[in-house]
């Protein structure tokens, strides 16, 4: 029997959301804490155990699919609450089982002889998990590494917690609109007092830097966005690395990377400090060359300005792709209705990986400006998942762009669901912003195409952490192409987007590689070192990493770091963006430029990486896929060019 998706309850329903939450979260519990009773009482030696565990960890992923997904996006706060809640019991419930020795001992003496490749993988990453939690240690330490384990988790929701709810809205005079597109204008009224608010929402905070063109109001509003959950997440973060590092070191590993970078492609903490001067350095060139242009003309507003700071990067970057390379923002934007940038993504990746896309418009969903969609492989009727895609701003909503998991498949007895959530304006977006949104729906269809395995461990993005960005990077390759984009990109006349305009966008993006590159290794550098080294101030650590890699001056006495959420669930490792964009270089290059959709590379990409989830190493995924290991030839003539 093929299954089919879960049927949610209607929008208003709160009684019936209440109810779903408990059918999703502490049920499984229930059912995982069952098996694992199950797992404890065989006879040691059965290969059974391996059967149990994948169905207690089908369970339990189910019960941290829809507490963090219901988390995050529910309007009701009081269901955010209960969600959360129950995030916090499956931490609770997966920190003791890690710590189970009789689990453990079940899993150890499974015979090995008559298990296939799959089930092989299965075991050995079990005992590994097992033994990286401490399982295998004496019975204080152990005690010792649950309630670590515990206070990680409430730590990491915490410092979530804080950035979800930490919105504010500043108030600049109505004058520091100008710049700023004909909507945008209409959208934000002046108050009596002659000001108008502008909150630190995506769609507020990010056109205003881009555009106002007054310098004292972005340094106004930067300033209120960089210091998003200071004071509070200062203390939370000083804790949470004080943790972790303890953690590492029962287990005796040389502090929080090395422990964290043992199961990465990357491999040792080492490796990620000479990961980010490695970048550092080839970025370095472009950097100057192109900084200096900002500088240069950041002086025709401003005479004499030695250096620029944040809060005006996202202005002069825009000004010198408007002028030196004539790609006006506004003009282009003319171009991406969001309705049809949102058909447009479904019409390019269906075409490229042989997909079709079925909106289900009587799917109830927790918002009605959730759209839901079945995905089939074109041809089979078959349903492959189903997806959620949930665009706009709300208040008490994930202020960023990810994916998440509703649930994750398993062949045969659950069919992945997948949520987009993003926070784009509902009228014309930014090009910056389509290209996010494909971006992140490369997760999704990683979640979704590779969810027919039999072990849960291999599905969706399941791979090693730092190659998780790769596929949805080198997405948003199709979001630059003229001839992907001519297809939805068209204004209200519908005048498709010119292929010169297209041209001159890649250009003006090209400009600033170098700048972002080193602001990337600011941020990399900001997640390793906090991990390796637990300095005392935080705020002065974060401006001298600032000082070393970024090209911008700080604002002084700004707070980045209680605002930047990688901190709680990449850790040291946020230096899986450029590592990923190494390897989705070198993956793209096996595409012809010519012609994005040529079926045969496409399909093959599709099979051998995506659908493969979890059940080879990373490395060799793209090696299947490339026909060869990668390598960084690609990613360095592009930095270089
Ligand atoms: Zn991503």
């Amino acid at each position: 029997m093929t299954p089919t998706p879960l049927v949610l309850p209607p929008a208003d329903d709160t009684a019936g959301w209440s109810s779903f939450l408990t059918e999703r979260t502490a049920a499984p519990l229930a059912e995982a804490a069952r098996t694992a009773e199950a797992l404890r009482a065989k006879e040691p030696g059965t290969a059974q155990a391996l059967a149990l565990w994948n169905d207690l960890h089908v369970a339990l992923a189910n019960a941290f699919a829809a507490s963090s997904l219901l988390s995050q996006v529910h309007p009701d706060g009081d269901l955010r609450d209960a969600a959360e809640a129950a995030e916090q019991e499956a931490n609770r419930f997966r920190t003791a089982l890690m710590l189970d020795p009789e689990v453990f001992a079940r899993l150890e003496a499974v015979p090995r002889e008559g298990l296939d490749d799959a089930a092989w993988r299965v075991l050995d990453d079990a005992l590994r998990s097992f033994r990286r939690a401490g399982v295998d240690r004496d019975e204080e330490t152990r005690e010792r590494l649950r309630e670590l384990g515990e206070r990680e988790d409430d730590l990491a929701q915490a410092f979530g917690r804080h950035i979800r709810d930490g919105a504010r809205t500043t108030r600049v005079p109505a004058s520091a609109l100008d710049g700023l597109p004909a909507d945008y204008v209409e959208a934000h009224p002046v108050a009596d007092d002659g000001t108008v608010a502008i909150t630190t929402d995506y769609p507020d905070t990010h056109p205003f830097l881009t555009f106002s063109t007054d310098a004292e109001a972005r340094r106004t509003v930067m300033g209120a966005f960089l210091d998003l959950a200071w004071p509070e997440n200062d203390e939370v973060l000083q804790e949470l690395l004080a943790v972790r590092d303890e953690r590492a070191r029962l287990l005796g590993y040389d502090g929080w990377p090395a422990f964290d970078a043992e199961v990465k492609m990357i491999g040792t903490g080492a490796a990620i400090a000479d990961f980010i001067d490695q970048i550092t350095h080839d970025a370095t060139a472009a950097a100057e060359r192109d900084a200096a242009l900002l500088l240069e003309r950041a002086r025709l507003d401003q005479p004499g300005l030695e250096r620029l700071d944040v809060s005006g990067a996202r202005f002069y970057t825009e000004a010198v792709r408007r002028e030196r390379y004539e790609v006006d923002a506004q003009e282009v934007r003319r171009y991406f209705d969001f309705t049809r940038v949102r058909q447009g993504l479904l019409d390019v990746t269906g075409r490229l990986f042989g997909l079709t896309w079925t909106p289900v418009d009587d799917a109830p969903t927790w918002h009605t400006e959730v759209a839901a969609y079945d995905v089939a492989l074109e041809g089979a009727g078959e349903p492959l998942g189903r997806i959620y895609l949930d665009l706009h701003p709300r208040p008490g909503k994930y202020n960023h762009a990810a994916q998440f998991d509703l649930v994750s498949g398993v062949a045969g007895r659950q069919l992945p669901e997948g949520v987009l959530v993003c926070n784009f304006g509902r009228g014309l977006m930014e090009h910056s912003e389509v290209v996010t949104l494909f971006h992140e729906f490369g997760h999704l269809l990683h979640h979704v195409l590779a969810g027919r395995h039999d072990w849960v461990r291999f599905s969706g993005v399941a791979t090693e952490w730092d190659f998780v960005e790769a596929p949805s990077q080198m997405l948003e390759e199709w979001a630059w192409d003229a001839g992907v984009l001519a297809g939805f990109a068209t204004d209200e006349a519908g005048q498709a987007i010119p292929p010169e305009l297209v041209e001159r966008m890649r250009a003006a993006e090209e400009f600033g590689k170098g700048v972002h590159a080193r602001t990337q290794m600011y941020y990399a550098s900001v997640s390793y070192r906090f991990h390796a080294e637990l300095p005392a101030d935080l705020t002065a650590r974060s401006l001298e990493l600032s000082e070393q890699y970024a090209v911008w001056a700080a604002l002084p006495g700004s707070h980045f770091h209680c605002g930047f959420g990688h901190l709680g669930g990449y850790t040291s490792a946020y230096y899986t963006y450029m590592w990923s964009l190494v390897i989705a270089k070198d993956l793209f290059s096996a595409f012809d430029p010519g012609d994005l959709f040529a079926p045969e590379v496409a399909l093959r990409y599709r099979d051998r990486v995506l659908a493969a989830g979890g059940s080879k190493d990373a490395a060799d995924l793209v090696e299947d896929f490339l026909g060869r290991p990668y390598e960084p030839t690609a990613f360095t003539a592009w930095l270089e060019r």
